[in-house]
This record gives C-alpha cells, structure tokens and sequence, in this order.
C-alpha cells in the first residue's frame, strides 16, 4: 500500500472522505493497472482477487485497518466503541435505499459535514445550528435536540425514540441502537434522519424550510415504502388504460382534488359524488387564497367533500384522492400539531365519526378527472366562492360520461 495512502486510511480523517476517495482511488487504480502503468495489484490496497480495484476490496481494507487500530487498544474515531461487524452487517440490510445506508454510515464515522465537526478540524465556521440558529450543531442537536426537528418525531410518535437517542454520546451507538429497532420504526427513523439532514442542507442553501407535519408525512410514506419492499407484488394485467371505477351496491364514491399554484399561494379545491350507477348526485369547488402548498389543497379537497357526503347522510362512501400524500395524512395518526395537521385531523374525525363505513382509496390522476376539472373551476372563481351542484355541474358532463362508458372491447 503506498504510504500515503495508508497514512490517510489509518488518520481519523480518513473516515470524512474515505468514501469520496474509494470512488476516486477506484477510478483511478483501475485505470493505471488496466492501462499497465501500474503492475502487481494484489500490493495494492483496495485491488481483489480479479485483480481489479472495487470501492468494496477497498472497503474490506479500510475495515481491517480499522480493526487493527481496536485491537491496538487506540479510541475509534467516532470516540465511541468500535461497531461490531454483524452491526455493519446490518446497516447494509436496512431495506432502505443505497443513500440512506451511505449515509448511515458517513454519520456513524462521524464524517457528516456537521458545523461542530468541522470546527473541531480547524475550520473557521459559524458553529450555530443551520435550522434554529441558537445552539451549536453536532449530531445530538440536529437530529435530536433541535426545537424544529422535535415536533417530526412527535408526529410520528417516535417521541421515546427520540429521546433514547438523543442521550446517547456516540453516533455508532445511536446507529446500533437503530438496528435493534422493529423494522417499521427502524424505517422511520432512518428515513426521518435522512430527510432531516436533506431539510437541514436546503436550507443552508438558503430554501424555504418546509413544514414539521409535512416532512412527518413524507417520511411516513417514504418509510412505508420501503416496509412493502421485498413484499410480493400484485403484478397488473395486461395493459389497459386506467377508468374511473363504480362504487359497489349502495356506496358513494367522492373523488377529490386540489389544485395549487405555488407562485401566487392561490388554488382550489373540487369535489364530485357519484352512486353506484356513476351518476353525479352531488358536486362542490370552491377558491382558495394564502394556501400552503398543494397538500393544503388536496386536504381542502377531501373535507369538504367529506363534510358534504356526511351532511347529505350518506351512510358508506369512498373517499378517492390522487394524492399519495394526502393519503398519508389522513391515515397516518397525530398530524394535529402543524397548520397542515389540524385540516387532516379535522378530516380524520369526520370520516371516523360520521359514517358507518369510509374507505379512503388512492387513484391515478386519469380516474380522477372530474373532480380535477372541478378544482381547476374552483381556482378561477371569485375569492372564497363556494359552489355546491345538487346533480351535475356544467362543463364535465364529457368527463363524467366517459368515465362510466363501456370500454369498446
Ligand atoms: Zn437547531
């Protein structure tokens, strides 16, 4: 192994740009040896049997050095305990996406470019926190202890977790911690960990944050994502074009949309309730100012039809929405700490109270262009209008038609 290079595996430094370096080192040893420049590859570090360099062989290298280093009784880099091998094992089964295991492990080796850190390798930086601006940034505080990123846990009832980890003074100890979590949690929680440093890095760059409830719903639904993976998968028939479905006997179905214009914060909503004949028995838009963003829109949406379908005392009825996310706020519980929150709380109890039965169905946009349409009405109406059809509305008469056609054949 050339000197240097052996200097940089076995420094603490090597675990901030190791991963960088393997990459680079891989490129470029494979080039020199494939080229003949450079001979005798099993002298090599990182080079395998083949004789060709790999990020892994190199890998294999960095973690034997590392265990030298324990086993010569020298403190890992992180200061913590060395991580054990079937810990490492594990990381990489989390069946999350490659990303977020990279970035697992960055943040086990303590090589994420946190303020604190880079402090201590004698940068000069404004060592306060990226998101609060108040205390300074490591690990603990961002992840943990920031008051922005407090109230994603609680959303997501991860309090306890939360807290666990926040206590903890080694970042290998809060990642072995992690993969001693129930698979569920342990998605949520990586996923949070790696949306928050995502969050933490827009806004450095000077974006808009977003909001606590809804990160908690994307990291909600992200995470689910990944508990379907590996789980047998319904495989679509033969390709036929996506239609708008009746509801059964004796059911209502209410398709609802938003719409959201994120330059003006100005959008509107729309609902349409048909039976089981796909007749429209009911229809409503309405426009909305000072908006948050297009789930404000979806959630509107999906209350007021909601709202309408209970008023009319509609006993069983489908709530259809083709917003992945909306969905995710209305199912997952305790989203009623943020301003998004208290709408989709608001809906969750209307639907759990005032029905004897209320399925909430995700469709694609192509079976929802009803309501899409209606939305699109809804934004161009005069402020705060409120439009409500007893049967059906003007201008979708073609759309509601060819959604309860036959297929030709
Ligand atoms: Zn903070």
């Amino acid at each position: 192994m050339p000197t240097c290079m052996s200097r940089l595996l076995e420094s603490w430094e090597s675990n901030c740009y190791c991963a960088c370096i393997f990459v680079l080192y891989a490129h470029y040893f494979t080039f020199m040896y494939e080229t003949g420049y450079m001979h005798a590859p099993s002298t090599l570090v990182g080079v395998d049997k083949r004789g060709i360099f790999t990020v892994k062989s190199a890998y294999k290298v960095q973690r034997a050095a590392e265990q030298r280093r324990s086993t010569r009784g020298c403190q890992s880099s992180s200061g913590g305990s060395v991580m054990k091998e079937e810990h490492w094992k594990g990381l990489w089964k989390i069946k999350c996406s490659g990303k977020i295991k990279h970035f697992l492990w960055r943040m086990a080796h303590n090589s994420l470019a946190l303020r604190m850190g880079l402090q201590r390798r004698g940068m000069e930086v404004d060592t306060r926190c990226v998101v609060c601006q108040r205390m300074n940034e490591d690990g603990g505080h961002l992840f943990f202890k920031c008051k922005i990123v407090k109230p994603v846990w609680r959303d997501l009832l991860l309090e306890e977790e939360r807290r666990t980890m926040g206590e903890m003074n080694s970042a290998r100890g809060v990642i072995e911690y992690i993969l001693r979590l129930p698979e569920k949690k342990q998605l949520q929680v990586v996923t949070l960990l790696w949306l928050w440093w995502q969050e933490r890095n827009r806004r450095r760059e000077g974006e808009k944050g977003r909001e606590g409830a809804q990160l908690a719903v994307l990291i909600a639904h992200t995470a689910d994502k990944y508990m379907k993976i590996g789980r047998p998968v319904t495989v679509p028939g033969p390709k036929t074009k996506k239609k708008w479905q009746r509801p059964d006997q004796g059911i209502y179905k209410i398709n609802c949309d938003g719409s959201f214009h994120a330059d003006t914060a100005v959008g509107g909503w729309g609902y349409v309730i048909r039976n089981d004949a796909g007749e429209v028995v009911l229809a409503g838009a309405g426009h909305c100012s000072h908006l948050m963003d297009a789930l404000h829109a979806e959630l509107l949406a999906c209350q007021e039809g909601i709202k309408k379908a209970a008023e009319q005392g509609m006993w069983k009825v489908i709530v259809e929405t083709d917003s992945l996310l909306a969905k995710s706020a209305l199912e997952t519980n305790s989203f009623a700490l943020a301003s998004i929150g208290g709408i989709a709380y608001e809906t969750k109890s209307l639907m759990n109270m005032s029905f004897v039965s209320c399925v909430l169905s995700f469709c694609p946009r192509e079976c929802n262009q009803v309501a899409h349409a209606l939305a699109a009405q809804g934004c161009m109406c005069s402020q705060n209008a409120d439009l409500c059809w007893e049967g059906m509305p003007p201008g979708v008469e073609n759309l509601v038609a060819s959604d309860i056609a036959e297929p030709l054949s």
